[in-house]
């Protein structure tokens, strides 16, 4: 008898994810790690201060409530009324989870039936792909071209079937750093409502918009109640490691992301979420100057790439910036980002990994510049080494 594969026929390929992968490639050779998007310096101390306080007074070192502490909910409703004008209801339309990785699994599990087809952005973050894959359901790329890297809404019209189900988005969007505009998220909501669809929108970089303005699809008219908003402390906070995120949407779409992430991870963090809680509360001047010192830093970065010969495609928002290798006389982004630290000690990503139509995203490679601007200078510099 043959033996059968241990992984499951809906994860084959799936392998070990991008981020890991190069990430522990910078380590085993020492190189700067411009690859996997984590800040180099925490965040706010009074934030990591609350943590440590709430463990201390044991406020949720137990098992916290499922939803989320009512803190921690409550401080999420504010925050979407304070920055984005949509009010939620903390009991009903707030639900906390295991940083917004597990808001995606959970709602793509709770909605999508197999068979259902999910219009996504492709380049496809790469917890999409295995997520849709998990439900048994169908990715439908629309896909993002370069240079402009926007969304061809004809396109979009043309993939919606009497299957689609679903429409993921993400902005600010991981990797090309596209925010979509108040029109696109428009003429998407149209369709969403014509359609009868659901949306699912990660804005986990909903603070990093240096152009233009981040605008949430679920202040549309009639999206309220088919959205899902997903976003996490991860990126506004600088401290990725906590794992804390949440959903907000209308109670029902709620309560049936809550069935699936019960038996997920059932609860989060309990001590992270009082102190996220606290710094969902911090003045504006904390997320103004987050924005700006990235800002610089796109600068820093986007000035380096593009004297060591790439092709840079500056981003409105995020902390990425994908770039293209063929002016450096390369083709293959994998083989690139492999060979990368050997050839003068930087890690990337291959962008290439979060597409389906690979032809698209073959010399496509992106760098994060979430790292401190010395460590930026330090890594340009030795990009120039590409030059010969
Ligand atoms: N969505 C996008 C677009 C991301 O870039 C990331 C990576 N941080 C996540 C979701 C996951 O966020 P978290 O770390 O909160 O799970
Ligand atoms: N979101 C981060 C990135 O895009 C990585 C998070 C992860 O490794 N899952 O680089």
């Amino acid at each position: 008898m043959a033996a059968r594969p241990l992984l499951n026929r809906r994860l084959e390929g799936l392998g070990t994810t991008i981020f890991a992968e190069m990430s522990a490639l910078a380590v085993a050779t020492g190189a700067i790690n411009l690859g996997q998007g984590f800040p180099d310096t925490d965040g706010p101390a009074e934030v990591a201060e609350a943590a440590v306080r709430a463990i201390r007074d044991g406020r949720g070192n137990q098992y916290p409530p499922g939803p989320g502490v009512p803190e921690l909910r409550q401080a999420v409703a504010e925050h979407q009324l304070r920055f984005h004008g949509l009010a939620y209801d903390p009991d009903t339309e707030v639900l906390v989870t295991a940083g917004a990785t597990e808001a995606i699994a959970a709602a793509l599990l709770a909605v999508l039936e197999p068979g259902d087809e999910v219009i996504a952005l492709e380049p496809f973050y790469d917890s999409y792909a295995a997520c849709i894959a998990m439900a048994g359901a169908v990715r439908v790329p629309l896909t993002l071209r370069p240079p402009a890297f926007r969304p061809d809404l004809d396109e979009l019209r043309g993939l919606i079937t009497p299957r689609t189900r679903l429409l993921l988005i993400n902005t600010p969007h991981n990797p090309t750093g596209t925010v979509l505009t108040a029109d696109e998220l428009a003429a998407i909501a149209e369709l969403a409502v014509e359609h009868d669809l659901l949306v699912v929108t990660d804005e986990v970089y909903e603070h990093l918009v240096f152009e233009g303005g981040h605008h949430p699809i679920a202040a549309l008219p009639g999206m309220r109640e088919r959205t899902v908003s997903i976003s996490s402390a991860g990126k506004t906070f600088s401290f990725t490691g906590w794992k804390v995120g949440w959903v907000t949407a209308a109670p029902a779409l709620v309560a049936a992301v809550r069935t699936a992430k019960q038996y997920l991870t059932y609860v989060s963090a309990g001590p992270f979420q009082y102190a996220v809680a606290e710094a969902l509360r911090l003045p504006d001047a904390y997320f103004d100057g987050l924005r700006a010192d990235l800002h610089r830093k796109r600068e820093l970065l986007c000035d380096g790439l593009t004297a060591a010969g790439f092709e840079v495609f500056r981003p409105a928002g995020t902390y990425f910036i994908t770039t293209d290798i063929t002016p450096l006389g390369e083709k293959d982004g994998l083989a690139f980002c492999r060979t990368l630290p050997e050839r003068c000690g930087v890690v990337a990503v291959p962008n290439v990994v979060f597409y389906d139509d690979t032809a698209a995203g073959r010399s496509l490679v992106r760098f994060t510049f979430c790292k401190r601007d010395e460590v930026l200078k330090d890594a340009a510099g030795r990009l120039q080494q590409l030059r010969g």
